[in-house]
């Protein structure tokens, strides 16, 4: 009987359809009650997350770890901090956000003035992944409530510690009428794509961004997809070699381990430099790592076994185990891989084929350096395209002919914190944008509003369309 009773209270715990739809039905009518439109709501919220993020500030640097041994200072700069600069970004220029904007008017509608209203859309889902699991969950659920709207975020399951600490603080600080956290895996995912929803912010996969995507075509509720791809570092010879060294390993070894959507996946450069920026990287490596990076805590584990047996599978293939440069080196217990360079893998190798998202790094050799252009242009469109040089036609020739979703020149991965830049994928990296009025604007309806007064009414816009109105 005991167990019976257990089973049934099991089964009342998950998270299906019909809870589902329970939840959107209820965020649906607390908004229609309007709260979550004025701005002091929006304050309040975008205040408590502020609050939040200063007093839980240990919590998240311990479930981070936790969940990726992320180092606590790179947790800080890469995550904590960035929240904080997203919410007090929304808490200072939420009046002029949510301000209409005034446009002018053409003849035919004389005497009439016109504006924009940025109004919210309603009840909005933000899927979030793993490798960046707070910063990610916080950052679209922070401009979701700055449009006014009411929210659901789901966390992603394969950082466990960050997505219970997510559901527990966010339930604590902000207001359950109107932001909820479901936890839990593809199921529960399911379960909430099968609703209509006013708007999903997806990030992660492009495999389960076309999921995502189908789901919401069922409703015509539009996406922004915030996927991933295989980001190039094109390296010229003219380069400040040490700092261009430093500058990679930061956007790939020290970023999560190369587990970042927009972490440099791999280098092109020409065949008699790429001795020497090997070299240099070798150093810097050893600087940043020490000699033995499989012992230093400054770089994040592999988050999953399952990701770690992709990434040995990738090094361990026939084509790519004799290219290996530096590195090499795991530990399967410890989910460790070290820093690994590898030179002139052929194209068809599957480390070439597929994002890497992991210390692994291809480096690819031309004779000029304008033939990495045709290398990028051959393979889906990038999130992010690097170029380090000293050479000005070249930066304009690679801005002008490279498309990617961003773009940043003598430096890798940090263009994702200048929050007056929009920061979203083209075509298989992903659609639409975020980061700071543009996730506001991404989570708001731009309603257009001319106003007439009853002034002025020539009757030539009127049948019947006589001559005389034909003349004039
Ligand atoms: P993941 O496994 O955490 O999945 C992301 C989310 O999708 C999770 O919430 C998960 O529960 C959900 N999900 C997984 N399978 C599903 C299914 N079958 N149906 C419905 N929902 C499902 O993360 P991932 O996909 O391994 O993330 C890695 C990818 O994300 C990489 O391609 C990376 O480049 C990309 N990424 C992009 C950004 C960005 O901002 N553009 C940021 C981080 C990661």
């Amino acid at each position: 009987a005991t167990l019976s009773v257990e089973s049934k209270v099991e089964e009342k715990q998950v998270f299906d359809g019909e809870k589902a739809a329970l939840l959107v039905r209820e965020l649906r009518n607390n908004f229609d009650t309007g709260k979550t439109k004025s701005y002091e709501w929006r304050i309040s919220q975008l205040k408590a997350i502020a609050k939040m993020l200063e007093e839980k500030e240990k919590e998240i640097v311990d479930a981070l770890n936790k969940d990726i041994s992320k180092p606590p200072l790179e947790a800080f700069i890469t995550e904590i901090f960035q929240a904080k600069s997203s919410c007090n970004e929304a808490l200072q220029e939420l009046k002029h956000w949510m301000k209409p904007e005034k446009v002018s008017t053409s003849i035919t509608a004389y005497p009439s003035s016109a504006e924009i209203v940025s109004e919210p859309l309603g009840v909005v889902l933000v899927i979030s992944t793993w490798n960046f699991p707070m910063l990610l969950s916080l950052d679209p659920v922070i401009g979701a409530i700055s449009a006014g709207n009411t929210v659901v975020l789901k966390p992603s399951e394969v950082a466990p510690a960050t997505s219970s600490l997510l559901a527990n603080l966010l339930e604590s600080y902000l207001d359950n009428s109107a932001v909820r956290v479901i936890e839990g895996a593809v199921p529960e995912t399911t379960a909430l794509l099968e609703q209509k929803w006013d708007k999903i912010l997806y990030t992660g996969s492009a495999r389960v961004g076309r999921i995502v995507m189908a789901a919401a075509a069922k409703h015509l509720t539009p996406v922004i997809l915030e996927l991933g791809g295989k980001c190039p570092a094109v390296v010229d010879s003219n380069v400040d070699l040490q700092v261009t060294a430093r500058r990679i390993i930061a956007g790939k070894w020290a970023c999560n381990s190369g587990q970042a959507c927009i972490s440099v996946d791999h280098i092109i450069t020409r065949k008699d430099f790429a001795p020497k920026l090997i070299n240099a990287l070798k150093e810097e490596l050893e600087i940043f790592f020490g000699k033995n990076p499989m012992e230093s805590k400054d770089m994040s584990r592999i988050v999953s076994p399952m990701q770690f047996s992709r990434l040995v599978r990738l090094l361990d293939e026939d084509k790519v185990s004799d290219k290996i440069v530096l590195g090499g080196q795991r530990d399967e217990k410890k989910l460790k891989i070290a820093p690994t360079i590898l030179l002139d893998v052929p194209e068809e190798a599957m480390v070439m084929q597929e994002e890497i998202f992991g210390p692994i790094m291809p480096i690819i050799t031309v004779d000029n350096i304008e033939d990495s252009f045709s290398i990028i242009k051959s393979r889906p469109k990038p999130l992010a395209a690097y170029l380090f040089t000293n050479n000005e036609q070249l930066k304009k020739e690679y801005v002008d002919k490279i498309s990617s979703g961003g773009m940043l020149i003598n430096d890798a991965v940090i263009h994702v914190a200048t929050r007056g830049l929009p920061f979203g994928g083209v075509e298989e990296s992903g659609m639409g944008c975020y980061h700071g009025k543009f996730t506001f604007d991404s989570f708001s309806h731009k309603k257009s509003v001319l106003y007439k007064s009853f002034d002025a009414d020539p009757s030539i816009r009127y049948p019947p369309y006589t001559p005389q109105k034909e003349k004039l």
